[in-house]
């Protein structure tokens, strides 16, 4: 591919700026150290050839609107276009953060205001929490936000000494990460032969220590844990506050509701769950879902309808535990998420929740007699595989997530959970078609079939990506981060 830099002749522009207005900067009013010895080397081309290099770069890239994308835990569903187009309205995308309020006599954030009020009322009728907020900007930000508000609650009660978090060993990584940044000590729950949080184990760490647990519900392995109640049940008897990972939230939208089942706080991934776009990190919003308990302790800013139904964002709540977000939260992925709330309404989700279980369970059947299944039951909206048959072969979870680009899918996410090994993490979600599982399935099948006859050829994969095999340890330790 021919990049941008190829092209570079100097003098050339994409742009025309009109001249400029305003007194030119006098390069020595700059201090010394703050100035560049040489130019910057940037490329001086045409608009075109800005257009080509990018527009190219995108082209060798996969994504959910090229590629079936089946990446475990992370729901890489459809996003609608009419998100888009109505996040793109003017009366939305050209609003400045910091307009004025209504009560100073300027009504052009009120629309903005009543989208977020209706999103966060939407959001906790959804999942059964008595009041949600919006500002947490990705999943793994409104899990340290929750915990936040956990050790909040415990000081506002002289609790003070509670500081463990239980976690069971099928969590995804961000938990113990958000409750360590929180200051708590993690102790990791192990699992029992079914895959659920051993209830023995649970009752044995429980104490005068513990703050609470992060439950994944459904976990990662794909389960809906059927003593789930029972958990939260034994954390509060103990005087700790139940959190609910609902990255998984898919599986179960319009069919039960983690409030109800007692959990105090919960985050929502809108770009996973709620079809607003991801990858690459970013953007996304990590909604949190709070009981009674833990309204006072919500961060700020908070949204309020007043008397007259007009809105107004409020920031008088001494106990909150403050900002954890600029502004109001990612504000134009919240709209995608409203969107999508309206279109779906409550009979559109339990439908969701129904095809996204019924495509996981018939990609799992499909492959059992090709990929080892630590745990056989039926599961929710993914299924985990192991690729522990063909390591005798020498083929690993890696080399069969490289073959599957070659046929044309994106990787499955492989090595997670850890207490799987060799694990092959498959969520179709259900915005595909039996059609595109069919082919999934049957280059799975063709995968398993070479490994056995020819894993040699199996471990040169990919061939037809733009790069082939990387070096992944000089990728992490030498990263070369320049095009060139
Ligand atoms: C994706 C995910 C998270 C973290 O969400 P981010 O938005 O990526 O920060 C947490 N837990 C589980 C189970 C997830 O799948």
């Amino acid at each position: 591919m021919k990049l941008i830099f190829d092209n570079s002749v100097p003098g050339r522009r994409g742009v025309g700026l009109p001249e400029c207005d305003v007194p030119a900067m006098n390069c020595a009013d700059l201090p010394e150290s703050l100035r560049r010895a040489e130019p910057a080397a940037l490329p001086e081309v045409s608009e075109l050839d800005a257009v080509r290099h990018f527009t190219l770069l995108g082209r060798q890239n996969m994504g959910v609107d090229t590629h079936f994308y089946p990446l475990g835990s992370c729901t890489m569903k459809y996003n609608p276009k009419i998100n888009e187009r109505v996040a793109a309205l003017p009366g939305f995308s050209e609003l400045h953060p910091l307009l004025p309020q209504l009560r100073n006599g300027n009504a052009l954030c009120q629309g903005a205001l009543e989208v977020l009020y209706e999103t966060e009322r939407l959001l906790s009728s959804l999942t059964g929490f008595a009041a949600t907020t919006l500002q947490p900007m990705a999943g793994a930000n409104g899990e340290l936000t929750s915990i936040m508000m956990f050790a909040a609650y415990h000081k506002s009660r002289g609790d003070e000494q509670r500081k463990i978090i239980l976690i069971p060993d099928s969590a995804h990584g961000t938990n113990p990460a958000s409750a360590a940044v929180a200051g708590f000590v993690c102790q990791e729950i192990p699992s029992t032969a079914e895959g659920d949080i051993d209830l023995d184990e649970l009752k044995a760490a429980l104490s005068d220590q513990v703050a609470g647990i992060m439950l994944t519900a459904p976990n990662t392995l794909g389960f809906f844990n059927q003593n789930v109640d029972e958990v939260v049940r034994l954390v509060h008897k103990a005087g700790g506050l139940a959190y609910c990972d609902g990255a998984n939230l898919n599986a179960i939208l319009g069919r039960i509701r983690p409030g109800d089942l007692g959990f105090d706080a919960m985050h929502m991934n809108t770009h996973k769950t709620f079809s607003t776009p991801h990858g690459g990190g970013g953007p996304g919003a990590g909604a949190v879902g709070v009981a009674k308990c833990l309204i006072p302790f919500l961060p700020k800013s908070r949204v309020v309808k007043n008397a007259e139904d007009t809105f107004e964002l409020c920031y008088d709540f001494p106990q909150s535990i403050g900002y954890v977000a600029p502004f109001y939260g990612n504000f134009s992925i919240l709209l995608r998420a409203y969107t999508y709330l309206l279109m779906c309404g409550r009979k559109g989700f339990t439908r969701i929740s129904e095809n996204a279980v019924l495509n996981a369970n018939y990609v799992r059947s499909r492959l059992a007699p090709y990929y080892e299944q630590k745990y056989t039951r039926s599961c929710m909206h993914e299924c985990v595989l192991s690729a522990s048959h063909q390591t005798a072969k020498g083929v690993h979870a890696l080399d069969i997530a490289k073959a599957l680009l070659d046929a044309g899918f994106h990787a499955p996410t492989i090595y997670f959970p850890l207490i799987v090994p060799e694990a092959l993490m498959i969520e179709p979600t259900e915005t595909e078609s039996k059609q595109t599982l069919d082919d999934f399935c049957e280059a799975m099948i063709a995968i398993a079939k070479t490994a056995e006859e020819n894993p040699e050829q199996i471990k040169q994969c990919p061939k037809s990506t733009p790069v082939g095999r990387l070096d992944e340890v000089a990728a992490a330790r030498q990263p070369v981060l320049t095009a060139r």
